[in-house]
């Protein structure tokens, strides 16, 4: 007989997750979520790492399930003393039918004027596309979907082995259409890519092709990440249900080593930006304008400067080169003025006075300065 969940109370003491920087995938600066534990089990998923996962036993993740019960009071109490930024949130496992906690965290983004970014695997975020609407109308609500894998690929039925309990991908893909239509931005997070599994053209191609059919805008992809218990708990899966996959795995992630070794991801992920280029969309999402933002050409620049580091990457160009535009991004990000201020009193060498922003960079934003 299948395994039922079991929910517990749980009383945390604070629920917002908060970085000094938005970080440069999905333009979050905030996190919170409602539930430790997820009932679609997913057996890859990161969040069976032990800083997640606190479980004396790793095979609970899927069956006990923390229901953060006054994240409601936390969230708003946070929020109201927190600069506007985007809120990652939400979570429509199959708990969420019976504490409705996702929809309370997004009435209370809405009431306070907060972006929110949503990653899902289950089509149930749909009874909540009312209040994504309202929150796109006053800032911006992103909702995206987790699919790695379609029926075109030929490893499909072994992929659908390790979601087994998540919703298969025809629906989220029903639910991205939806949202679409609806005017908001919607597309598909190819997280994780699974070597072996997921990674060959035929699937990499129809993941982007059935995103461009149904509305999404964008694919971001990204690896499978392996640590501590997670790590173990999925090479025992491995062993048990793939083994002919096992030594792929080794070597792609040799001992100690938390992303695939060498030059896996990035060729993956050029791929990816190759299909994306051909179907119309972008392996990027844009950062949200946040209305009344005085820092909107600042936030515009970093987000440029953001995009050049990822194709520098994806370019396999050195270090050296990549990290001053990184950099960079991270002093226009913490400038508490306006950019065009400190072009217009002092030109040119008030860009060169900005930390880490180079004589080079200053002219290339000069350049975007004076195209606006
Ligand atoms: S749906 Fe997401 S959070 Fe839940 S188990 Fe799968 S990967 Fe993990």
């Amino acid at each position: 007989m299948p395994r039922k969940a079991t929910f517990i109370p749980y009383q945390p003491k604070t629920i917002l997750n908060k970085s000094k920087r938005p970080d440069h995938w999905f333009w979050t600066r905030y996190s919170a979520y409602p539930y430790i534990g997820c009932q679609h089990g997913c057996e890859f998923c990161y969040c069976r790492e032990r800083k997640y996962a606190p479980y004396d036993n790793i095979d609970d993740f899927p069956y006990i399930i923390k229901v953060k019960e006054n994240v409601p009071t936390l969230l708003r109490r946070a929020l109201t003393r927190a600069p506007v930024d985007p809120v990652f949130t939400g979570d429509y496992q199959p708990a969420e039918r019976k504490f409705g906690l996702s929809r309370k965290m997004l009435e209370i983004c809405l009431e306070l004027g907060f972006p929110v970014f949503v990653l899902e695997r289950s089509p149930l975020v749909l009874r909540d596309l009312d209040l994504l609407k309202a929150i796109q109308e006053r800032a911006q609500a992103v909702v995206a979907f987790s699919i790695i894998s379609t029926p075109d690929s030929p490893e499909h039925n072994r992929v659908r082995q390790l979601e087994r309990l998540a919703p298969p991908p025809e629906k989220r893909f029903d639910a991205m259409e939806k949202f679409a239509a609806a005017g908001i931005l919607t597309g598909t997070c190819l997280m994780p890519i699974l070597p072996g599994l997921c990674d060959d053209n035929a699937n990499l191609e129809a993941v982007v092709r059935r995103t461009a059919d149904h509305g999404g805008r964008f694919v971001l992809a990204s690896s499978l990440t392996l640590s501590d218990q997670q790590r173990t708990y999925f090479f025992d899966v491995l062993s048990s249900r793939f083994p002919d996959l096992l030594q792929l795995y080794q070597s792609t992630y040799p001992e100690g080593s938390y992303n695939p070794a060498g030059d896996v991801w990035r060729q993956t992920a050029l791929r990816v930006r190759a299909y994306c280029q051909q179907y119309g969309l972008s392996d990027r999402i844009p950062r949200p304008i946040i209305p009344g933002d005085k820092r909107t050409v600042n936030k515009r620049f970093v987000e440029r400067l953001v995009n050049q580091v990822y194709t520098m990457e994806l370019n396999d160009e050195p270090a050296h080169r990549v990290w001053p535009y990184r950099k960079a991004a991270w002093a226009i990000e913490d400038l508490e003025q306006d950019i065009r201020l400190i072009y217009r009193m002092m030109g040119l060498k008030g860009l060169q006075s900005i930390r880490d922003v180079s004589e080079r960079l200053a002219q290339t934003i000069e350049g975007w300065l004076k195209a606006l």
